[in-house]
């Protein structure tokens, strides 16, 4: 077992001094400690104010004023000063969004049905999305998401490629970033890390790989 952090430490992909954004790795807690107090721990962000949605591949979005648990969400807001936001993934999208300026900051669990249902759009209306940031983390890429034709029908042809039979692979980053786009947030402040989580099994839990027996994946976000 390797001692080396596994985590990766998003922090210096925002333009923004103090905000910081972690990801877990598989293998990330061995010793059944909660993943979310030993990962913010770990970026040195309070724990005591840590924010924790039921998510339910829904387009709602939440602001939260202090820690907690949240019903039926899948995207949090909060203002720095306030509390540390996390969410759980194996194959969505985790995004995360700063404006600096305010120092409001935001994290969106987005598969296929949140993004579908606009939830992209959801979030910005939180923001102004010109002075946003935004950054797609480690999430199933193109390569990797074949879908059905029910699935593909909810999506433009130019975010797919032609699979076998009715099967087609969907490209699921740059949907959400056309969104992204669509509401106003300049393209050079989007950010896709792009890495797969189904093809790197060495360090990332993939839904679509593993099924139900998968890991989860914490993201969070918050101000030191
Ligand atoms: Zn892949």
């Amino acid at each position: 077992m390797s001692h080396s952090p596994r985590f990766l430490d998003f922090s210096n992909h925002f333009d923004a001094l103090g905000f910081t954004a972690g990801f877990s790795l598989e293998g990330f807690s061995t010793d059944g400690s909660d993943d979310r107090i030993s990962l913010a721990d770990a970026l040195r962000l309070p724990v005591s104010e840590l924010v924790i949605p039921k998510q339910t591949h829904s387009n709602h979005v939440q602001y939260c004023e202090r820690g907690g648990d949240m019903d039926d969400t899948d995207g949090i807001i909060a203002d720095k000063g306030t509390c540390v936001l996390s969410i759980q993934v194996a194959d969505c999208i985790p995004m995360f969004f700063v404006q600096k300026m305010t120092g409001r900051f935001g994290l969106v669990h987005a598969g296929w049905r949140g993004v579908e249902k606009g939830i992209a759009a959801e979030a910005l209306a939180f923001f102004h999305p010109e002075e946003i940031f935004c950054l797609l983390g480690p999430s199933i890429q193109q390569c990797c998401f074949e879908i059905g034709p029910e699935v593909a029908a909810q999506f433009p042809e130019s975010f797919q490629k032609k699979g076998d039979g009715d099967r087609s692979f969907l490209n699921l980053q740059e949907a959400v970033i056309n969104q992204l786009m669509e509401q106003g947030v300049p393209s050079h402040q989007i950010k896709n890390d792009g890495t797969c989580t189904a093809c790197n099994r060495d360090d990332f839990h993939s839904y679509r790989r593993d099924g139900k027996k998968a890991g989860r994946h914490i993201a969070v976000a918050g101000w030191r």
